[in-house]
Parts: C-alpha cells; structure tokens; sequence
C-alpha cells in the first residue's frame, strides 16, 4: 500500500494544493501529516481545514503548538512572530480546538511507522535532526522500522545498517531487509534545502521516494504581500531558504 507523508505546510495554500493534485494522480490511499500547518503564509484557516479532512493521521508541530498558547515563541524568530501575532488575529476558535487536539508523536496502526514532528528524542524540546550523528541518536527512541519527521524543511534519508552505520540519501531509498530508516519529508510550503518546489515524501511497501512539485510561488508571495506579512518570509519562498 503506497502512502504519502507531508510536513510543514505552513499556512502556504498554493503548495498543498498542488501537493495534493500530485498525490490524487497516483494510487496512493492513505496521508499522513507531520505537523506544522500554520505559521509563516497567508492562509492558515484553510489549510487547517484541508489537512484534517484529507490527512489520515495529524501531529502537530511547534507553530500549531505555538498558536494555541501549548508551547512558547521565545526560540522563534522575530519573523516567525510577526507572522504567529498575524495568524492568531484571523484564526477561528473551531480551528483553535483542532490543533490543540493533536499529539506529540504518533504511530501507524500496523506500527510499521512512528511519527514525530522535529525528533523521536525529546520530541516536547523540538530538536532539530539534522545530521548522520542527530540521526544515529534518534534510532534508539523508537522501535518501529520507520520514522518520519519533518521541522528542519530539508528532505534526507537516514539509513541504519544492522551494525549502526548511517547512511544519508537524498531523494530514494530501497529498503535493505535488516535496515531502519529516519526519513525527513521536507516542507510542503516552505522548503530550506536551495530548491524553492514544495516537497513530499510517497512511501512505497519496499521504498521511499522524496518528490518535488511546482506551485504558484507568486500567487502566495501576493497574498503575503497584501497582508503585511514580514518581506523576509515573502522573500525567502522563491530562493527555496
Ligand atoms: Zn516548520
């Protein structure tokens, strides 16, 4: 069975738009969303809305946290301030409820996979996972065979062979039987890894393909634009940082 798991889309309609038409032309069944639905872009209300009724399972992420007054702004940039400050004056209370409602981390019903927003380790502290060490670290916090976290915004593939060396992939992995795998799914609507296309990841039974899509950048940089949201953020949306 092929799913698709998404990460971060931060309030970017556009992407998660075109995201999800990529999705429905393929026969993937099932989605699952890694947290991060608001915070930075113009439309946070709606992709809240989206998300829940297309994804069939949701975490939150620190800014859906952040937003409901369950974790604090101090690690977050003046940017990302303004830009939570401008989300809660437009947020609804229905919305509010839904994101306060979602967990930490979460585990697939077949518990092939576990789910964490920044890290497996810690996951309240939002650590980011970066590196093959960050990677090697994490391993010992789950059980399961796979583990899916996005928060960084950049895609990787972190592969444990049985005698625990890593290895990084960065766009597919065919899974080795004995291997574990840390994959970082990227950021649907503000990718950081130099390539401004929203990013995916679509799970396969014996592999793992990290997917890049096209999406009306200058649609969002507009809407942006028109309500005053920090030019940095604005910016930063078509140089993919
Ligand atoms: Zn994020």
């Amino acid at each position: 069975m092929k799913c698709a798991v998404i990460s971060d889309v931060h309030a970017n309609l556009e992407a998660l738009t075109a995201v999800l038409a990529d999705i429905r032309k393929t026969d993937i069944s099932e989605i699952l969303f890694l947290g991060d639905a608001v915070g930075y872009g113009p439309d946070p209300e709606v992709c809240v809305k989206i998300l829940s009724s297309e994804c069939d399972l949701l975490i939150a992420g620190n800014h859906d946290h952040a937003l409901v007054g369950l974790t604090s702004v101090l690690s977050f940039n003046p940017y990302a301030k303004a830009a939570m400050e401008w989300t809660r004056s437009v947020i609804s209370a229905e919305t509010v409820a839904v994101l306060k409602r979602l967990p930490f981390i979460a585990e697939t019903p077949d518990g092939r996979m576990f789910l964490a927003h920044s890290s497996p380790m810690e996951y309240t502290q939002w650590h980011y996972l970066s590196t093959p060490s960050d990677a090697a670290l994490n391993f010992g916090f789950f059980k399961n065979r796979l583990c899916f976290v996005g928060h960084s915004h950049k895609p990787s593939i972190f592969e444990r062979l049985p005698a625990g060396d890593i290895i990084v992939k960065n766009t597919e992995s065919v899974f080795g039987n004995e291997n574990r795998y840390i994959i970082n799914a990227g950021s649907v609507g503000q990718p950081r890894d130099g390539d401004p296309r929203a990013c995916y990841a679509v799970l396969d039974d014996d592999s793992v393909r990290l997917r890049r899509v096209e999406y009306e950048i200058r649609l969002t940089q507009e809407k942006m634009a028109r309500l005053g949201l920090p030019g940095q953020l604005i910016d930063r949306l078509s140089r993919g940082v």
